[in-house]
């Protein structure tokens, strides 16, 4: 206890590696607001339950739906989960299999572990969706086939449009993992959305670009049918079924998300992104005069083939960065993420 009294979490002040963020301050205070509500059970939290319907609408409007369908998850995680579990269910084979890039996010293979459903990842086309190839994954078995609209590791945007008439074609649901771009992306020209193609389901996460406090991830789906693939029966509550993975869950996710999306949808959201983009930009500038092999940024994520293994040093000055898979450096140009920081974090590189 006093413990935990003493100990401070960590700023921001030199943090480039994480996709969340400070929440906005309105979603901060929405979120100490509703700390001890439980939508898992809105017959007894009704006003947190109205405000979940009031975020499956703002969640719509920004991914292009109209009458979305979802709830807040704990993450993109469980959007994802949940989403392979919809595709599950309403297909009739015994032999489920999920057609994904390989850039899908870790979580898929989570889903397909706890589902019993093989994970077919395709080879990609730079360091995106290589349709094609994953067109030869694609069979009378396939559930779902995934697209990524914003990559974990590099900010990529596959070709959805082409992605969900490869899935149309194999009578499986198309569904779309925007859980970092999500807040990006509208201000962009990708087609990656509900109202840009045949998309299902849809993964984005207020508690990453949309500023809202920590749990809140976001599952959409076409219609209501979807979801209720996912129904269970609740004896004991006031309301009859439950579609979440998780039971009892955090009313401060869902307020936070809310108070975060109506504050800053759209002009606030495009504001950010425009100055995200541009410290981005001016990052890959940066990194690319000095000699090193620059990906993207597509979205405001800037990786770095950096010929010097100095991410060890930079940690012991207080950076907080990450690497790919392939051990590129990762900067991750969150809210927090400041033109000074990045000026001091570049000085910092010439250091070396
Ligand atoms: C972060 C992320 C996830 C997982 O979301 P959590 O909120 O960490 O569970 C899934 N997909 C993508 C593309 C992500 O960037």
């Amino acid at each position: 206890m006093q413990q935990a009294q003493r100990a401070d979490p960590q700023d921001f002040e030199r943090v480039l590696s994480s996709m969340c963020t400070q929440p906005h301050p309105e979603a901060r205070t929405a979120a100490e607001r509703f700390l001890v509500t439980n939508p898992g059970d809105p017959g007894t939290y009704e006003t947190v339950a109205t405000l979940e319907d009031d975020a499956v609408e703002l969640l719509g409007a920004v991914a292009g739906l109209d009458d979305p369908a979802g709830y807040v998850t704990s993450g993109g995680t469980e959007a994802n989960i949940q989403a392979v579990r919809i595709a599950r269910n309403r297909a009739e084979t015994d032999d489920p299999n999920v057609v994904a890039p390989a850039t899908c996010h870790f979580s898929f293979r989570k889903a397909a572990e706890l589902l019993g459903v093989e994970l077919r990842t395709a080879p990609l086309d730079g360091h995106r969706a290589d349709v094609d190839a994953m067109a030869e994954l694609v069979d009378a078995d396939t559930v779902c086939v995934v697209g990524v609209a914003g990559s974990t590791e590099y900010g990529t945007v596959d070709p959805i449009p082409a992605i969900a008439d490869l899935a149309a074609s194999v009578d499986a649901l198309c569904h779309v993992d925007a859980a970092w771009g999500g807040f990006y992306l509208p201000f962009t020209d990708h087609e990656w959305n509900f109202d840009h193609a045949a998309v299902d389901t849809l993964t984005i996460d207020p508690h990453k670009a949309g500023q809202a406090a920590m749990p809140a991830g976001g599952l959409l789906a076409r219609s209501p049918a979807l979801l209720d693939t996912l129904a269970i029966d609740t004896p004991y509550l006031e309301s009859t079924s439950q579609i979440t993975l998780t039971g009892t869950r955090s009313g401060a996710g869902v307020a936070s998300a809310v108070a975060a999306m109506e504050a800053l949808w759209p002009t606030g959201y495009r504001e950010e992104s425009e100055r995200a983009m541009d410290n981005a930009r001016w990052l890959a500038d940066a990194l690319d005069s000095r000699g090193h092999d620059v990906i993207g940024p597509e979205l405001p994520l800037v990786a770095a083939n950096l010929s010097v293994p100095m991410t060890d040093e930079l940690r012991d000055r207080g950076w907080r960065v990450s690497k790919t898979g392939s051990g590129e450096l990762r900067v991750v140009c969150m809210p927090h993420v400041t033109r000074s920081m990045l000026r001091s974090f570049v000085a910092d590189l010439d250091w070396y």
